[in-house]
């Protein structure tokens, strides 16, 4: 025998990781709706997730043990496709579906539910009070809040309670409306007067750093319309800073209710092409997916923008997802200006309540275009027409706390569930997708680039083991310290990238060997030689430095190796009469630096700029000619076997910060690697050659796309207990898996607790179920096992 009955995710954070329970299915309640159901003696809110029939076997207990839910709350609901998303999530990550559904429940709601009062059956000899309680009900559209009744005269009250019981009035929870009427959102944009605005970057902005920086921002994405919240999430900035830009008449008001709409742009016979196949799977409810694969300039974004007009001319909508919300200025700026106030962005400044209401304004379709980072993938858009996704390769789409999915394996899904296709862009794919690509699960559309936008910067490879065999090794190679003098001369800039920040890694004694080591993880104390600091890049602990060796006593504490601060020194000795500015998370934690230094440097009063990937991101430079990669052996020598993916990404990155304005560019990269792919085909601006190289050997040792990883994680503060917890992983894995380790992991102890780790190579179509069930099956006291599928770091 069975009996109906329904499954109801609750919150995991308040009710742990299994929140999924099992109530009465008394027809109430649909798919998605919000519940409110009994836990104990407590209530809480839940969403229905799973309709179906059970044994009481399957149930695991009796079905007079069955309990009703209490309440279905009007107003809000999760559609149906955002279940099966979550469900496929939990299935391919290995997590449970509350967990995976997490990111899909709208914000804030437990905060904004109510009781109301509603119509219920049709009411026959009533009193004449009662009635009148029905006609103010109709009045009010079918629903008055229980606030608004309470108010009113005994006697009607007593009425409302009395049509209650009879079942011609019903008592509901409902998501309390937003009644105030939302206004419309007033935006700004950059005024027209370019002259101004150079003028104020190059004098008043150094002493305004904040507002030089916004508008640096903005003039680098075209000066945008946004509204002033999006304004301060892009900038990082505060309401004081938009409004004296808006007082100043640098920012201002646009005007008339509609934003002007731009007249689109006549497109190549490349992008024509690519748009065509595009619209074709649009109209034709394909879920094919494509891989834009185009140079920065090479118009990537009309391709976008052609496409999303075509889903929307179909009256469906567009998901369009970015790494990172602070470098998509400028495609909120193209998509505003092409589709208007249709555009919901997704950003970090938005309140709970607001983002409530976004939540609700894309459920209701009101919003055409969705632009956000990762989790914007779970928005509850009725009818995807084209999801976009932008730097498809970069890591940030990899999620790193439970559910821990990535963004384009979910993505290519939910195009599978609302099917439509999915356009992946990129100047650098993943070898994932290109391989894929390849192969024919994805279409790929090569854009050349365009001539007049887009001239490759000359990029020159210095062997750093050169200068070591005459002896004389250099912070920079001669023809690098001559190009920054040429330019210097020239009064043009220069900007040098170091991948590592402090002034060295690690100091070591000179007598007896001891390197400075965080007590708490198994890394290196950087040494900060300007405020005097030893400090751990993992976990943050710092200590004064050590006058002498804890050691041995020894006075000869040197520094080792090359961080950010050394470099900026040693540019201090090879261009004395050089403005120097440095650039770093260092700098950046002091608050205002940041926009400081990208200030200073923008009005000419740095000449030289050294610092982190973080330097110059989404910014242009048009007068700096020449740029540096002062050790490209940093990232590559990073133990994990996507190093030289990073590298080569990271090298194409930065050959394209030069040469952005109408001065050509030349781009140098040292290191001790000359001969290694990465930087050979960098240099070549040569993605294709590449990656013929590293998917071979992808191949020859077994690692995505060839094969699917799971990395399993083991930590804890007892070094024996975590050993035992991982070999106890080992010995409960089915046979016949690939299984590498138990071993330690590269950062082998984080925060005092000790980390080992089990890689295991699995075939493309492997049943996870089974890893999932082993590792659960592993349970040893105060350590924490964490499965990761398709890790994107393994250290
Ligand atoms: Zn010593
Ligand atoms: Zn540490």
């Amino acid at each position: 025998m069975t009996r109906a009955v329904l499954d109801v995710a609750l919150d995991p954070k308040t009710a742990g990781r299994r929140a999924l329970w099992t109530y009465a299915d008394t027809g109430d309640a649909a798919l998605g709706d919000a519940v409110l159901v009994p836990i104990g003696k407590r209530q809480a809110l839940g969403f229905v997730v799973r309709r179906y029939a059970a044994t009481e076997e399957q149930l695991g207990f009796r079905f007079d043990e069955l309990k009703s839910i209490l309440e279905v709350v009007t107003g809000i609901r999760i559609p149906e496709v955002l279940i099966d998303l979550a469900k496929f999530v939990a299935q391919t990550y290995l997590c449970s579906l509350p967990v995976a559904l997490s990111p899909c429940i709208p914000p804030g709601v437990r905060d904004r539910l109510e009781g109301a009062w509603t119509l219920g059956e049709p009411a026959e000899g009533v009193s004449v009070v009662q009635q009148e309680v029905i006609r103010k009900l109709q009045e009010a559209g079918g629903e008055l809040s229980d606030d608004e009744v309470r108010v009113l005269p005994e006697g009607i009250t007593r009425a409302f309670k009395a049509l209650r019981t009879s079942g011609n009035v019903r008592f509901v929870q409902r998501l309390a409306p937003f009644t105030e009427r939302r206004q419309k959102e007033k935006l700004v944009r950059l005024c027209a007067d370019e002259a101004a605005i150079e003028r104020f970057l190059r004098t008043e902005g150094k002493r305004k750093p904040a507002q030089a920086l916004t508008l640096m921002r903005l003039q680098a994405a075209g000066g945008p319309p946004l509204s002033p919240l999006e304004v301060r999430a892009l900038a990082g900035v505060t309401e004081t800073t938009v409004r004296a830009l808006v007082q100043d008449g640098l920012l201002e008001w646009v005007k008339s209710d509609e934003v002007r709409l731009a007249v689109p742009p006549t497109p190549n016979l490349a992008q024509q092409l690519a748009v065509d196949a595009i619209s074709e799977a649009i109209s034709g409810r394909e879920s094919s997916a494509f891989l834009l694969f185009g140079v920065t300039g090479s118009g990537k974004t009309e391709v976008y923008l052609r496409a999303a007009a075509q889903a929307l001319a179909l009256g469906r909508q567009v998901l369009y997802l970015v790494p990172e919300i602070a470098l998509a200025t400028q495609a909120i700026s193209q998509m505003r200006s092409r589709f208007g106030r249709g555009v919901a962005v997704l950003h970090s400044e938005l309140t709970q309540l607001e983002r409530l209401r976004t939540w609700i304004r894309i459920a209701n379709g009101e919003a055409s275009v969705v632009l956000g980072p990762r989790s914007a993938i779970f928005a509850p858009l009725p009818n995807i027409g084209l999801i976009v996704m932008d730097e498809e390769h970069e890591s940030a789409y990899k999620q790193e706390q439970s559910p821990r999915y990535h963004a384009r394996t979910v993505a290519r899904e939910l195009a599978r569930l609302h099917q439509c296709p999915i356009v992946l862009g990129s100047a650098t794919p993943s070898l994932e997708t290109f391989y894929e690509a390849e192969k024919g699960g994805v279409t790929l559309i090569s854009l050349p680039s365009r001539a007049a936008s887009a001239q490759m910067p000359t990029v020159q490879i210095c062997d750093l083991a050169a200068g070591y065999r005459d002896g004389k090794p250099a912070l920079l190679v001669p023809e690098l310290a001559s190009a920054i003098s040429e330019a210097l001369e020239r009064k043009e800039q220069a900007i040098l990238f170091l991948n590592r920040r402090a002034y060295a890694p690690f100091l070591m004694c000179r007598d007896c060997g001891y390197r400075t080591a965080c007590p708490q993880c198994s890394v290196a104390l950087s040494y900060h030689r300007g405020e005097r600091k030893l400090r751990c890049h993992q976990c943050g602990h710092s200590v004064v430095v050590p006058s002498e060796c804890p050691k041995c006593t020894s006075t000869r504490l040197n520094p080792f190796g090359l961080g950010t601060e050394k470099v900026e020194e040693g540019l201090r000795e090879l261009f004395p009469a050089a403005q120097i500015g440095r650039l770093d998370r260092d700098i950046a934690s002091r608050k205002g630096a940041l926009e400081e230094v990208l200030s200073a440097f923008r009005a000419g009063d740095l000449d030289l700029l050294v610092g982190t990937q973080m330097v110059a991101k989404g910014l242009d430079f048009p007068n700096v000619t020449v740029v540096g990669v002062v050790a490209a052996d940093i990232s590559l020598s990073v133990p994990d076997f996507r190093s030289g993916e990073r590298t080569f990404q990271l090298l194409s990155q930065v050959a394209g910060r030069a040469g952005r304005g109408s001065l050509p560019g030349r781009v140098f990269v040292q290191t001790f690697n000359p001969e290694h792919p990465a930087v050979v085909h960098a240099q070549g601006h040569d993605y294709v050659g590449f990656f013929e190289e590293a998917i071979l050997e992808r191949q020859s040792v077994g690692y995505p796309p060839f094969v699917r990883l799971v990395n399993i994680l083991v930590t804890g503060p007892d070094r024996e207990a975590v050993g035992k917890a991982s070999g106890l992983v080992r010995d409960a894995l089915p046979s016949g898996l690939t299984v590498l380790g138990p071993a330690d992991c590269p950062l082998e102890r984080l925060n005092n607790r000790w980390r080992r780790h089990l890689l295991l190579k699995l075939s493309l179509d492997a049943d996870l179920a089974q890893v999932q069930a082993a590792v659960e099956s592993v349970s040893v006291r105060g350590v924490s096992v964490v499965i990761d599928v398709d890790p994107v770091s393994l250290s």
